[in-house]
């Protein structure tokens, strides 16, 4: 039964007004905003879906709902910290997850080694196993009009012991 587990993830949030948006746990200066409940975290929400989805527990949205006043401009760490203690109580580790952000704007480059140092000391992993990668969309659909950011997360858990 000890066959490694994996999990996928995707998010998206529009922008809306705003001074900056936060990705994978690092708030960048932008000129617009994203629209969410929480901090809008996109990248942060793909990868806790792919977690979630691993371990075949729901998404997110269960586990964090919108509706909850709790979750209200929520630090997304938060629910990652969470999924990390998710996957531990139930025998496994994160072996390795892979992001990719898309969007025209901001740039993702310059931060994404600061993103994969946060994500992965939330995780309790290894920087090695967080890769963060982002690509525009060649402007086409609604990342490519700069409406919004998506976020694709895969991971895959390994037995702790
Ligand atoms: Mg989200």
């Amino acid at each position: 039964m000890n066959v490694p587990r994996i999990g996928q993830g995707f998010d998206v949030h529009a922008f809306g007004d705003g001074d900056h948006v936060v990705l994978g746990g690092v708030r960048i200066a932008h000129d617009r905003g994203l629209v969410a409940h929480s901090d809008g975290d996109v990248v942060i929400h793909a990868l806790c879906d792919a977690l979630l989805g691993a371990l075949a527990l729901g998404d997110i949205g269960r586990h964090f709902p919108p509706s909850d006043p709790r979750w209200a401009g929520a630090d997304s760490r938060v629910f990652l910290r969470h999924c990390r203690g998710l996957l531990q109580d139930r025998g496994w580790r994160l072996g390795n997850a892979d992001l990719t952000v898309v969007c025209e704007r901001p740039r993702i480059g310059p931060h994404a080694e600061a993103m994969r140092a946060l994500l992965a000391e939330d995780l309790g992993v290894g920087r090695d196993a967080v890769s963060v990668k982002a690509t525009t969309s060649e402007g086409l659909g609604f990342t490519g009009r700069g409406e919004g950011i998506a976020a694709q997360a895969v991971v895959l858990l390994v037995p702790a012991s």
